[in-house]
């Protein structure tokens, strides 16, 4: 086992992690921004070391000061949580040739499920259903009319290298596509790099559910059911979870089988999520995240695992202590991401937080990295807190869900909590009804009165 880790992240995730480190007797250190000196993650580890100024590209994306910082603490391994680096294959690669291991899959892995069509690809091959789409990327408009023609309207226009619900352009009818495609292009051109698309069929009324998998990177692997997260503003998910409302035992063990069958075949190693669009009772790959999720604790709740122990434990060769047989569901989690946002805008609202009061008693989680007068600094992403509850039945658990709510104060700046209360108002919501594009059309609702 490792005697110490770096975490090179930072807000609750860091949190996540050095608990877990801490609960199996290892050292962390924090790499920090010089706008987190006074973060949590820095005062929570054992040791911590600043690796550049504010801007995240200069700081947590700064490759370089982060092994230099491998090499001050002598660090054996890295977890990169989420976000930043976690999907670096480059990254991964450099740890390689200093000889500090990656808490996560190999450079190889992630470089092909970080290219989507590449992943596509490769999951067609090893039997997962996908979303039906272009054979490939779509270089001009000629080939996206001809493609979208044969398919059929709707289509969606996605960028290869996309992530975080950018470089995703709608085409409802023809009239539609040539801006979609131009637009994807650009888009994903100055926020990637890379200006190559692939079309699908945009489907009208799908859930998003997604399957936890875990390898041991020899060749077995488990699958740790679904999350439901088709709650999204702007493709981005605000309230999750497991099981999946409507998904019964029969069709989770067999998506699930699918998936971990799949990752199996490739010697994956440590978590992962496989991305479904589910529909009239069929499943449509969408990606593979090829790391720790932030929607990670609902499926330890309902699970009873600890995600990021596991990983650490596999990535020090140590052998993988799930079997698929002792996996059981148990009870109903959900959780809701709380950022420091105004609405109805969700405009980022950083600032000083005067007062932090976390919910508690049975069945409540708080994963976050506030504290009384702590100040959110404005430059990175503004989740700020996560709120898991479990209970033994979904309508037990709503119902915490509120009174967890009603608990939890973050004075000082504006938050999206106000939503959530909201949100359990609707029956909807209350019976589980929902698809990805029903929170959207709730807001625009909401906004018109
Ligand atoms: P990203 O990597 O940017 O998160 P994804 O491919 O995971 O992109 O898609 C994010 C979200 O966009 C999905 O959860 C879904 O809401 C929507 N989406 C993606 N592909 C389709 C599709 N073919 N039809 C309908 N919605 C889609």
């Amino acid at each position: 086992m490792f005697s110490k880790i770096l975490i090179a992240n930072r807000g609750e995730i860091a949190l996540r992690v050095i608990r877990a480190c801490r609960e199996l007797g290892i050292q962390t250190v924090a790499v920090h921004s010089t706008a987190d000196t006074d973060a949590m993650h820095v005062r929570m580890a054992d040791e911590s070391i600043c690796i550049g100024p504010p801007s995240g590209t200069l700081s947590y994306l700064n490759i370089p000061n982060i092994i230099s910082a491998c090499e001050i603490t002598g660090a054996e391994a890295v977890h990169p949580g989420y976000g930043f680096l976690s999907e670096n294959a480059s990254f991964v690669q450099v740890l390689e040739d200093h000889d500090i291991k990656f808490i996560g899959p190999t450079a190889e892995h992630i470089r092909i499920m970080g290219d989507k069509i590449t992943a596509k690809d490769t999951m067609k091959n090893l039997g997962v259903p996908c979303v039906p789409g272009s054979d490939g990327g779509v270089p001009t408009i000629e080939e996206a009319f001809k493609v979208s023609d044969e398919m059929g309207f709707p289509v969606i226009v996605k960028a290869t290298a996309g992530g975080g619900g950018r470089g995703m352009k709608l085409a409802k009818t023809r009239d539609d596509l040539e801006a979609a495609f131009f637009g994807a292009r650009a888009e994903s051109k100055a926020a990637f790099g890379n200006d190559e698309v692939y079309i699908e069929k945009y489907l009208t009324l799908p859930r998003h559910i997604e399957v936890q998998v875990f390898g041991d990177g020899k060749g077995r692997a488990v699958h740790l059911g679904e999350r439901d997260c088709s709650l999204q503003r702007r493709h981005q998910k605000v309230f999750e979870e497991a099981p999946g409302p409507g998904i019964d035992r029969e069709t989770r063990d067999r998506i699930g089988k699918v998936c971990a069958d799949a990752v199996a075949d490739i010697n994956y190693a440590g978590a992962g999520t496989i991305e479904f669009l589910f529909e009239r009772g069929e499943f449509f790959f969408i990606e593979m995240n090829t790391r720790l999720q932030v929607e990670h604790p609902v499926t330890e709740a309902i699970f009873g695992v600890d995600l990021v122990k596991q990983q650490i434990c596999v990535a020090a060769g140590e052998e993988m202590t799930f079997r698929q047989e002792e996996l059981s569901i148990k009870g109903h989690a959900i959780e809701v991401r709380i950022n420091a946002e105004t609405l109805p805008n969700f405009t980022p609202c950083p600032g000083k937080i005067s007062t932090f009061h976390a919910p508690g008693g049975l069945g409540v989680r708080m994963d976050s990295a506030l504290y009384d007068g702590y100040t959110i600094p404005p430059y990175y992403d503004s989740l700020i807190a996560k709120l898991i509850v479990t209970g033994n039945t979904r309508e037990a658990t709503l119902a915490r869900l509120r009174r967890a709510l009603s608990e939890l104060i973050v004075d000082g700046v504006d938050t999206t909590l106000p939503l959530f209360g909201a949100l359990l108002d609707e029956p909807d919501i209350q019976s589980g009804n929902y698809d990805i594009h029903w929170l959207e059309n709730w807001l625009e609702a909401q906004a018109s009165g």
